[in-house]
C-alpha cells in the first residue's frame, strides 16, 4: 500500500471526514484489520482564511508549501490537499514537491464524465465558484459549469465560513441550499457538485432533484484507488451495500 500525505485543517471538520472515508475505503478493499497508511499535516485555518480575505494567496501558498514539504520526507507517495479552495495555490505547492498531487477538480471531473454529465452546477466558496483555477480546470475536462445567482452565491459562501467550518449544521441553511439546487436544476444543471469539502455535512442526495457529486467523497476514493493500485490482496470491488460493482 502507498502512503498518502494529507494537507488538512481547512477546515478540520472536513479533514475528519477525509480520514474516515480513506480508512473505510482501505478496509473495504483489503478487509480485516487493514487501515490506511497516511500522514496528516493539519494547519491553523484562521491563518489560511486571513490570507484568503486579504487576497494574499502568495502567503497562503508559502504556508501550505512549507507544510506539504514534510509529507514526502515522512514517506508520503501522494499529496492530498483536503479543500477545494486552496487548490488555487496547488501549482505553487506542487512545484516544491517530489511526489504527485491528487487534484480534487481532476478527480471530480473524471467522476462526472464517467456518469455522462456535461453540464453541472457548482457550489463552493466564492473563490471556487467564481475563479478560473477551479471552473477552468473543470472546463478543461469538457464540463459546462453553472453557478448560483450572486445573492445565492453569497448565501452559499456565508454558510460555509460562518457555519459548516465551525461544525454548525442549520436546517434553515439546508433549506436555502435545497432551494438553490432546485433553481440550478430548473436552469438545466444535470448534476450538482458539492465543491467545498464541508457541504456534504449539510446536504446529500436526498436533498436534491439531480445527482449529487460530493468532492470530499470523490477525492478520498481517488486517493484510496491510487494508494492500493499495486495491492495484490485487493477485494473485488463492492459498494457500501455489499453488491458487486
Ligand atoms: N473546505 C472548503 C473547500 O473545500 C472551504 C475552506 C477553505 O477555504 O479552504 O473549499
Amino acid at each position: 500500500m502507498k502512503t498518502l500525505g494529507l494537507l488538512g485543517g481547512m477546515s478540520w471538520e472536513s479533514t475528519v471526514t477525509y480520514y474516515r472515508l480513506i480508512n473505510e475505503g482501505v478496509k473495504r478493499e483489503l478487509g480485516g484489520l487493514h487501515s490506511a497508511k497516511l500522514l496528516l499535516h493539519s494547519v491553523d485555518f484562521a491563518e489560511i482564511e486571513a490570507c484568503q480575505s486579504a487576497g494574499d494567496w502568495d502567503r497562503a501558498a508559502d504556508i501550505l508549501g512549507d507544510a506539504a514539504l514534510g509529507l514526502p520526507e515522512g514517506g508520503a507517495d501522494y499529496i492530498v490537499i483536503c479543500t477545494n479552495t486552496m487548490h488555487k495555490v496547488s501549482p505553487q505547492i506542487e512545484s516544491r514537491l517530489s511526489v504527485p498531487l491528487i487534484h480534487i477538480a481532476d478527480a471530480t471531473a473524471g467522476a462526472l464524465r464517467r456518469a455522462g454529465v456535461r453540464r453541472a452546477a457548482l457550489l463552493g466558496t466564492k473563490y471556487t465558484m467564481t475563479q478560473e483555477f477551479y471552473r477552468g480546470r473543470l472546463a478543461e475536462h469538457g464540463l459546462e459549469v453553472m453557478v448560483p445567482e450572486p445573492k445565492d452565491m453569497e448565501l452559499v459562501n456565508r454558510v460555509i465560513f460562518d457555519e459548516l467550518c465551525l461544525g454548525v449544521i442549520s436546517p434553515r441553511s439546508r433549506d436555502g441550499y435545497m432551494r438553490i439546487i432546485d433553481g440550478l436544476a430548473s436552469r438545466g444543471a444535470e448534476a450538482v457538485i458539492l465543491g467545498c469539502t464541508e457541504i456534504g455535512m449539510l446536504v446529500g442526495s436526498a436533498d436534491s432533484p439531480i445527482p449529487v457529486f460530493d468532492t470530499t467523497v470523490i477525492h478520498a476514493e481517488k486517493a484510496v484507488e491510487l494508494a492500493l493500485a499495486d495491492e495484490p490482496g485487493k477485494r473485488q470491488k463492492v459498494d457500501r451495500a455489499g453488491e458487486l460493482w
